[in-house]
């Protein structure tokens, strides 16, 4: 048995687990920070820290890792319909719910008394606690003649997204605050974030999601989505 203390945890735009990017990278414009807590918020342990471009983040899985596990899943990859053994998947259901994402290191900063490490293409939900951060590095964890399997490339971004007229206002008044909404909204949308079952197929749903502070409400057409409406969360319909 071991205890792990955690170093800090995430700050994140995406507050659930519905239409988080399935990798890291995926979403370049998915930005976030980790926030040192207790001996770790030393600026000591991150010297040095921007001679490198991209971070390995390791982190619990908090939200589900109460569920346990089991020796088989079903990757979204394979239409979530195939079993793989858990070991030859990243599955968030996993004996120790200990996750793994490169990440891009944007710099620390001491910010209203706390240490704080930007990065970009996150795909950690809000409150994730981190376990360990280390240097990713190029000449041993970039392997140019390795197999990807089942998920040999990214997932196509097949969708188109368009804003409504009430969508786009929201985001022109939400400018100041969230800079790249429109970019970070299209990009997570135009993944699908559907269940794997539904992906790419047309319904007439309408399907929410959040990010920051926001509720994003969107519908899918033959042809490919569209944010209907932006508005704060707690304006629930
Ligand atoms: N890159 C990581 C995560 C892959 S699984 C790895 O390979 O280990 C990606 C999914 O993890 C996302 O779709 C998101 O829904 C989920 N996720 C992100 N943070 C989480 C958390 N703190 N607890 C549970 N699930 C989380």
């Amino acid at each position: 048995m071991f205890t792990f203390t955690p170093i800090g945890y995430v700050r994140s735009p995406y507050r659930q687990k519905f239409a988080i990017p399935r990798q890291p990278g995926l979403v370049p414009a998915a930005r976030g920070e980790v926030v040192f807590t207790g001996e770790f918020a030393d600026p000591n342990c991150l010297r040095e820290i921007e001679q490198f471009s991209h971070l390995w983040l390791l982190f619990r899985f908090h939200e589900t890792a109460a569920r346990g596990w089991s020796p088989t899943v079903q990757p979204p990859r394979l239409g979530g319909k195939d079993r793989v053994g858990v070991f030859a998947s990243r599955s968030t259901f996993r004996p120790n719910g200990i996750g793994l994402s490169a990440v891009t290191n944007l710099g620390w900063e001491h910010r209203d008394g706390e240490l704080v490490l930007q990065v970009g293409g996150l795909d950690l939900l809000d409150g994730t606690p981190i376990i360990d951060i280390k240097p990713y590095l190029p000449y041993a964890d970039s392997i140019a003649a390795a197999t990807g399997g089942y998920a040999e490339t990214a997932p196509g971004n097949a969708f188109a997204v368009t804003f409504s007229a009430a969508a786009d206002e929201a985001l022109a008044a939400l400018a100041a605050t969230y800079p790249d909404l429109r970019q970070l909204v299209t990009a997570v949308l135009e993944q699908d974030p559907r269940p794997a079952w539904r992906q790419r197929d047309p319904d007439d749903k309408q399907y929410g999601m959040s990010l920051y502070d926001l509720n994003i409400k969107w519908r899918v057409y033959p042809d490919g989505l569209e944010v209907v409406r932006i508005e704060p969360a707690g304006l629930e319909d």
